[in-house]
């Protein structure tokens, strides 16, 4: 289900649905179909769904984070390649992390704040954010500001508490949050009979192979070993000769 053949059906409805765009086009526009992703994890797998999309000439928004444990979104590696996707069509906004922040004020000015610091250091304008792993509170308040869209505010989404998949809405909303589709999966009938449709998975979970959760992890933890001993690698000369036994412990995969 979480497969790159089984991502291109989807892909597949939203285009022959004909009104597939970005958050700035669709503002106020009666019907829209939105492609977003919330980049956890691996800037590499967000890169990898992006070629994905490419090849079957789509484009859609792809959200980074700033404050992220697991990835650098300014390493120079992951800059190169979100410039990249940047370049080829893709729209990249912030992936904004509370961190335990429930003050709305200081959450709009770090909103804002983030947004100059990753324009700056990628060198384009970002003016699109998402909030990762948003409360309720933060939903509620439907933070809205100058030149900038937030993926939840509620052109694109329709907050209400208890919504399951058979509440009517103004706006369809689907995501793949651990690997479960909770608000009903896209299929062609989800997003033909919508009008407006707002789509979000996280690149973290889509593989070549689909994997299920369990295994998913497994190649995901993988994959940031091996990039781990690349690191090292760069870093000092000596590790060259410990290398080996990394990777003969079969842990290395490489990408
Ligand atoms: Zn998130």
């Amino acid at each position: 289900m979480f497969s790159f053949e089984d991502y291109k059906e989807i892909i597949k409805y939203a285009k022959d649905k004909g009104n597939c765009m970005g958050y700035h086009e669709a503002l106020g526009k009666d019907e829209f179909t939105i492609m977003r992703h919330d980049v956890e994890y691996s800037v590499e797998r967000a890169y990898e769904l992006s070629k994905v999309e490419l090849e079957m000439d789509f484009t859609s928004t792809f959200f980074f984070q700033l404050t992220n444990n697991s990835y650098n979104v300014l390493s120079r590696k992951n800059m190169a390649m979100i410039r990249e996707m940047h370049k080829e069509g893709q729209t990249i906004g912030l992936h904004y992390a509370l961190n335990g922040l429930t003050d709305m004020d200081i959450i709009r000015k770090e909103i804002v704040r983030d947004i100059g610091i990753m324009s700056e250091m990628l060198g384009f304008e970002i003016n699109t954010f998402s909030i990762h792993r948003p409360i309720k509170e933060v939903l509620a308040e439907n933070i809205k500001l100058p030149g900038i869209i937030n993926a939840y505010q509620d052109d694109f989404f329709t907050f209400g508490e208890n919504i399951t998949d058979e509440t009517p809405v103004d706006v369809k909303y689907m995501s793949d949050a651990n690997h479960i589709w909770r608000y009903g999966y896209p299929t062609e009938a989800n997003i033909k009979n919508n009008k407006k449709v707002q789509i979000l998975t996280h690149p973290f979970a889509w593989t070549p192979e689909g994997y299920d959760n369990m295994d998913n992890y497994k190649s995901l933890i993988e994959e940031k070993e091996s990039e781990l001993i690349d690191s090292i690698d760069g870093e000092c000369k000596d590790f060259k000769e410990y290398r080996e036994y990394f990777v003969d412990k079969a842990i290395y995969r490489g990408f």
